[in-house]
């Protein structure tokens, strides 16, 4: 019987286990040096917060493993051999297989600064780090404050988590607005000022210059690229995550950044194959960043791939961009492409509507020639994934898009709408006479 080894239990190597497990009767064995049973990463922060036990992370109960004949493995790879077709684990114990799936995630990225392996000094990506948070970081008498370096969303997340606890937290940004890379300036500037609002220390255009240890060794302070000191118990290192691929050096795997994969998710070597944050594209798609860190890029391949493997060949096809995220309390979602001023092209135009007084804001992006909806960003509404996706594949104009808002609109029930204003204002900017249509259910569910 062919077996399949993949390294990693995270969303990307478990779904693709999950899908040729439906699929087929293979060998499926699953290596994870992190934890025992898969857990959901993106849930970390709630326990930390005490909204929920590490145990509820876990999507699966311990017995669904042996139930599917997928057989897990504890311990950490660190050497593949492909033309033996051999594994070799830490413990001095080897794997052979018949196709090998790498699919081993991120690291936080640390950028040689001084001190930064010094206790007291973290990342904030497996579990093993909500543990050292945990002991870092129990409460405000052990931890007086904590520096966060990196303003993404790993970093807002800890800023956030940290705050539960009433710990001090300062904010060190890089840029000269929050997350101003990716953001359009509106949204950014709105998420400046949540931040502040929740007692958090921002500083922004400020770099992490040098960490200083106290007497035993542990932080004690950062020095900013400003000249200034800031005394910590904590610094969380958040500035962006590379792929985990060190111990591929020297396979014959072809690497770049992460593992060079095609669109087949093939690496340069036969039956062995990267999934999620780990694989590079050797080409972005559309215009995707070639390695692409987040949670639903590693479901959407795990799925392809599994086709791959059970005899299907396909391709990773991930259509429309889209992803959510939480700034604090303010839900964030993307569809299509919506680009920051830094980021984006001549054609693209924003129509940007905020709420006067509220944190509730959207950008819409559409082409300033054809007016074709480009994209669009909401902070504080939820909205439809599949009515965008739809309009994005009907090529429809922004104006469309006004008119039928109400459709996408996801929010539940006896919550404001807030429709009407986003058109007015648009009408008023634009000259235009939009009506904005009620929502209508036939129209969601329609397959057009
Ligand atoms: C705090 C946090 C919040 C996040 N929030 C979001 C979000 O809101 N939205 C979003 O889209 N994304 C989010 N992400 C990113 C998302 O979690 C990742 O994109 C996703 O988990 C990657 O999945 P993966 O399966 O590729 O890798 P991982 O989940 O990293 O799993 C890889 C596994 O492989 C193991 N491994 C690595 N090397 C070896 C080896 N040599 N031997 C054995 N095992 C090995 C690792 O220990 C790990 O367990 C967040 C990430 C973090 C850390």
């Amino acid at each position: 019987m062919e077996h399949i080894i993949i390294i990693g239990n995270g969303i990307s190597g478990v779904t693709l286990a999950r899908h040729v497990r439906k699929l087929s009767d293979k060998k499926i064995t699953i290596i994870s040096a992190e934890s025992d049973y898969f857990f959901s990463r993106t849930a970390l922060m709630y326990v930390y917060m005490g909204h929920m036990k590490f145990k509820h992370t876990q999507p699966y109960e311990d017995w669904f493993w042996k139930k599917n004949r997928i057989e897990l493995v504890k311990g950490y790879v660190e050497k593949v051999d492909p033309a033996s077709k051999i594994i070799h684990l830490a413990n001095n114990t080897t794997l052979s297989y018949d196709k090998l799936v790498i699919a081993t995630g991120s690291k936080p990225n640390r950028f040689g600064w001084p001190g930064q392996d010094l206790p007291g000094v973290q990342g904030l990506y497996s579990k093993q780090d909500l543990e050292t948070l945990e002991k870092n970081a129990p409460n405000n008498t052990v931890c007086q404050r904590a520096v966060i370096v990196g303003g993404g969303l790993i970093g807002i997340e800890m800023a956030e988590m940290l705050r539960s606890r009433k710990i001090p937290v300062t904010f060190l940004v890089r840029e000269k607005s929050f997350w101003n890379g990716v953001l359009p300036n509106g949204e950014s500037a709105m998420i400046n000022q949540h931040i502040l609002a929740h007692h958090i220390d921002l500083r922004l255009d400020t770099n992490l210059k040098e960490i200083i240890p106290d007497e035993q060794g542990r932080v004690k302070a950062v020095i900013t690229d400003k000249g200034e000191t800031i005394p910590c118990n904590v610094v969380g290192l958040t500035a962006g995550v590379t792929p985990n691929i060190d111990f591929l050096k020297g396979s014959g795997i072809t690497l770049g950044k992460g593992v060079k994969v095609n669109r087949f998710l093939e690496t340069s070597v036969p039956d062995v194959y990267a999934i999620g944050d780990c694989a590079e594209q050797h080409e972005a798609l559309d215009q995707r960043r070639p390695v692409e860190a987040v949670w639903y890029t590693g479901r959407m391949m795990g799925e392809t791939l599994a086709q791959t493997l059970c005899g299907k060949r396909r391709a990773y096809n991930p259509g429309h961009w889209f992803n959510s995220a939480k700034f604090l309390d303010i839900e964030y979602q993307t569809y299509g492409w919506v680009f920051s001023e830094r980021n984006k092209e001549d054609h693209e135009q924003h129509f940007h509507w905020r709420h006067p007084k509220e944190n509730i804001c959207i950008t819409i992006a559409y082409h300033k020639e054809t007016n074709r909806f480009l994209g669009i960003n909401t902070f504080g509404i939820r909205m439809r994934h599949e009515i965008f996706d739809r309009w994005l594949n009907q090529n429809k104009e922004v104006d469309h898009v006004l008119t039928y808002l109400k459709d996408a609109n996801f929010d539940p029930e006896f919550y404001t709408q807030y429709e009407d204003a986003i058109v007015a204002k648009y009408n008023a900017e634009h000259q235009k006479n939009i009506d904005p249509k009620k929502k209508s259910w036939k129209r969601i569910f329609s397959k057009a």
